[in-house]
């Protein structure tokens, strides 16, 4: 079974690509969200959540998640330290929850894959990628989120021309561009790739 990464930055496409990949049958484990779940329940990650945000971290089982931006906003190099935590844990999980698995291929989503060098433990890696303005523009307009504060976002992932030197396909998600032929297209090359 191939392991395969779909990345890209902030309001770039990839859930709704991965959603597409999704009606084909291929599984998709979602690494943000999954995060969110370990956050709250991997042993590693309550504790170092707790070393890093002290005991306000979590109230009644669940994360803080106030008080937790609040000490990144004063302390933004605490997200380079969150990503060191989160990373190893969330990947170990994706490769369990792969291993339960039955598919030619399963794909990995994450936001920040590239930034964490999980790549090297991926077959192939998927790039979406749509213009800066229109992902901005479509987050304010998804999230209610000021630009400034998708800006501050962005400043924390590589950007595309970055990303593109470790990706094997590209899927241009921007307003002009049909998605789910370059979908297909690169399913049947990975069914390909899987089938030699
Ligand atoms: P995030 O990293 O913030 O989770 P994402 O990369 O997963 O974002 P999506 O949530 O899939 O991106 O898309 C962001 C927004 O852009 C959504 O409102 C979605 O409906 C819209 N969108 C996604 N792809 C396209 C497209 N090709 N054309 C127009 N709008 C799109």
């Amino acid at each position: 079974m191939l392991k395969v990464g779909v990345t890209g930055g902030i309001g770039s496409g990839k859930t709704t690509i991965c959603k597409i990949f999704e009606s084909l049958g291929i599984p998709v484990y979602y690494a943000d969200l999954e995060a969110r779940r370990l956050i709250q329940e991997h042993p590693v990650l309550v504790e170092g959540y707790r070393k890093l945000f002290g005991e306000k971290a979590f109230e009644y089982g669940k994360l803080n998640r106030s008080h937790v931006a609040k000490m990144i906003f004063h302390d933004p190099e605490l997200i380079l330290k969150v990503n060191a935590l989160v990373h190893p844990v969330v990947r170990e999980d994706f490769f369990q929850w792969s291993r339960r698995q039955n598919a030619p291929y399963v794909i990995e989503e994450a936001a920040v894959l590239l930034e964490g060098g999980g790549n090297h433990l991926l077959d192939k890696i998927i790039l979406v990628s749509a213009p800066e303005n229109v992902r901005i523009a479509r987050v304010v307009r998804r999230d209610g989120m000021s630009e400034e504060q998708v800006l501050k976002r962005m400043k924390y992932q590589w950007n595309d021309d970055k990303k593109r030197l470790f990706c094997n396909f590209e899927i241009t998600a921007d307003d002009n561009h049909l998605v789910v032929p370059q979908v297909l297209k690169i399913h049947f090359e990975l069914l390909q790739i899987w089938d030699c």
